[in-house]
């Protein structure tokens, strides 16, 4: 049996295991350290913002953004439907109501009109709004930010997959009152489990430290006003992002060229066309067609089918948070764009790991399936 191509898996190698075993000896092994305050100055200056707090995960880092911009009870937040289930979670916590707007078809990102939509429709219940750069591409925020400023609402940007991507020459993270990246284990950059805010706001920053250590006042006893969480990044962790970091571009560069090849593959076939594709400054996370069915004479499903018998992962873009049980009821503003993408898109292997040897494989099947389906 061949191995298996796997859709994102972590890219590490020597230099982050220097980096972990320097951490480890130095003595630091606590959510506190040398390795911590490194790692946000060097991502902050990476993301062009001027604070960053290192946290226990891109959740967190949400959860912290919504209730140090004050999100909570009765109040709602919009939420674009086509996500990964912790940007409405983080919403949840908090006891606000996530509302669902759909997205531009072609990018799969927030629809600037629906969100007008939807923010003049909520009124004085809406407390945020939380845009998602989905698979690594930014949301449109030249037409997002001036909605938000005409409604008076802040804007947090769920960056969890877009490190090292830009907008219109801006890095992504830096785009809201809060940004919010995710070095989980799949993500452009990992620390095996991890996640970062970014902010502008000192007040911000440090409230949000405060409240991700346990929310202890600073006296030598243990003194408590608010109820706080246990969400720091551990220093081993950050040493394995400072790691990652370094290689940040090389592994943009090996995504980028993935999906250079899915692009000349895909172009010579009619009713396929690739979500978000043709934006020059994403960082490549994830390559997703989309298919026409009608055009093409198979589905997104029978090619997932002949590529898992091939042992390679795929995956379909995320079911709607609408669609999802969990959050059944919730208010929506919907063009149908998100189911659409659901049901007739893929996502290809991606990861910055995959091998030459792999990508041959991937590329054989390729051809093979649209051989024999043409
Ligand atoms: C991964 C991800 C998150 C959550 O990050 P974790 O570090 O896994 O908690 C949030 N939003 C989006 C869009 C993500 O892809």
């Amino acid at each position: 049996m061949t191995d298996r191509v796997l859709l994102s898996s972590p890219d590490v190698g020597h230099l982050e295991e220097s980096y972990l075993v320097e951490a480890l000896r130095s003595g630091w092994v606590a959510p506190a350290g040398p390795a911590v305050e490194a790692f946000e100055r060097e991502v902050a200056a990476r993301c062009d913002v001027p604070h960053a707090v290192a946290l226990s995960s891109g959740t967190a880092a949400l959860h912290l953004a919504l209730l140090g911009l004050g999100v909570g009870p009765g109040r709602t937040v919009v939420v674009p439907t086509l996500t990964f289930a912790a940007t409405a979670n983080a919403v949840a916590y908090t006891g606000a109501q996530p509302v669902f707007v759909d997205v531009d078809p072609r990018t799969g990102n927030l629809d600037p009109a629906l969100l007008d939509q939807a923010c003049a429709e909520l009124g004085p219940s809406l407390a945020a709004v939380l845009p998602v750069d989905l698979f690594g591409a930014c949301a449109d925020y030249e037409r997002i930010l001036p909605v938000c400023d005409r409604y008076g609402i802040p804007l947090i940007e769920d960056a969890a997959e877009a490190l090292g991507s830009t907008f219109r020459g801006r890095p992504a993270g830096s785009f809201g009152k809060a940004g919010v990246l995710s070095f989980n284990g799949n993500k452009i950059m990992t620390t095996s489990g991890g996640g970062m805010l970014l902010t502008a706001s000192r007040t911000l920053a440090d409230h949000c430290r405060y409240l991700s250590t346990q929310a202890r006042q600073p006296v030598a006893h243990y003194e408590h006003v608010d109820v706080g969480y246990n969400y720091r990044l551990s220093n081993l962790l950050a040493a394995l992002g400072r790691a990652q970091l370094h290689r940040l571009d090389e592994m943009i560069g090996r995504r980028r060229a993935l999906r250079d090849r899915y692009t000349k593959v895909f172009s010579a076939v009619p009713g396929v066309t690739l979500l978000g594709a043709d934006d020059p400054e994403a960082n490549c996370w994830l390559t997703s067609i989309v298919v026409d069915p009608q055009t093409t004479g198979w589905t997104a499903a029978d090619l997932a089918q002949h590529l898992a018998d091939r042992n390679i992962e795929t995956r379909p873009v995320f079911k709607p948070m609408h669609l999802q049980p969990v959050f059944a009821g919730a208010r929506v503003v919907l063009s149908g764009a998100a189911r659409h993408l659901f049901e007739h898109g893929l996502t290809l292997p991606s990861g910055s790991a995959i091998t030459e040897l792999q990508q041959r494989r991937i590329f054989d099947a390729l051809t093979e399936f649209l051989g024999r389906s043409s």
